[in-house]
């Protein structure tokens, strides 16, 4: 492992692509492994993968130690993830390390664990074509994009998506039946960063798409925790209240 290196952690419960032919077709090796590959490029990432199906299903202590950045995709199999899993990535988000929470990871009990809320939101799988515009401009997750994404076939998720108001705001959806949805949101928990993104259906090549990539990769660097965290600053694992229950 290189210090000097940002270490992310793509995380993925690995259920669509191995039961379901067309999610395989887009993703043979697994969503974690078409992000994994797209990050593996850079100079300054270090980069490893981790799935449900593995010792303490991907998310030991050591794993996460020697994360900077977890990235998570999940959706069905939310309820196989143990608690002692989830207090552990809750109780590293506290202490510094990055959260980028994808798609239907809105109901990860990871994620409701650290907003608070139920998470919940209006969805539709259809035929819609999805606008991503860009609410903060200049911010560092939309370096290299323009004001907007377009993805021509997405899944649509719609407002009111039941979150704690964001520190920052990103990116705001906009769908063909004329929803709209807070699709990249940032918020502060502990000494970590939380960046939910929307985008990434499975059955949809939305982790091909070059900006959406770009997004991911602009989040992976931006996260990644400062020098100096409550890890540092206090000495590992200080004192907390216990997680609220999933
Ligand atoms: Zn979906």
């Amino acid at each position: 492992m290189d210090d000097q290196k940002i270490q992310v952690t793509v995380w993925n419960e690995f259920q669509h692509e191995k039961r379901d032919l067309a999610v395989k077709s887009i993703y043979p090796d697994g969503i974690h492994e078409t992000i994994a590959s797209h990050l593996r490029k850079l100079d300054k990432v270090e980069v490893k993968t981790a799935t449900l199906d593995q010792p303490e299903q991907g998310l030991s202590q050591q794993i996460l130690d020697s994360t900077d950045v977890l990235i998570w995709w999940g959706h069905i199999a939310h309820n196989q993830v143990s608690n002692e899993a989830v207090l552990r990535v809750c109780q590293r988000v506290w202490e510094g390390m990055g959260l980028i929470v994808l798609h239907s990871g809105h109901f990860s009990k990871v994620f409701k664990a650290l907003m608070g809320t139920s998470c919940n939101l209006k969805w539709r799988e259809a035929q819609d074509s999805e606008i991503l515009w860009v609410t903060s401009p200049g911010h560092p997750i939309t370096a290299g994009i323009n004001d907007h994404i377009r993805l021509e076939i997405e899944e649509m998720y719609g407002e009111h998506f039941d979150i704690p108001e964001p520190d920052e705001t990103i990116f705001i959806s906009s769908f063909t039946g004329g929803e709209v949805f807070r699709s990249g949101c940032v918020w502060k928990r502990g000494a970590g960063k939380v960046f939910y993104f929307r985008p990434g259906h499975e059955t949809h090549p939305t982790y091909h798409h070059p900006l959406i990539l770009r997004v991911i990769e602009n989040a992976a660097l931006w996260l990644a925790p400062t020098k100096q965290t409550y890890q540092q600053k206090y000495g590992k694992h200080f004192p907390i209240n216990p997680v609220p229950k999933p």
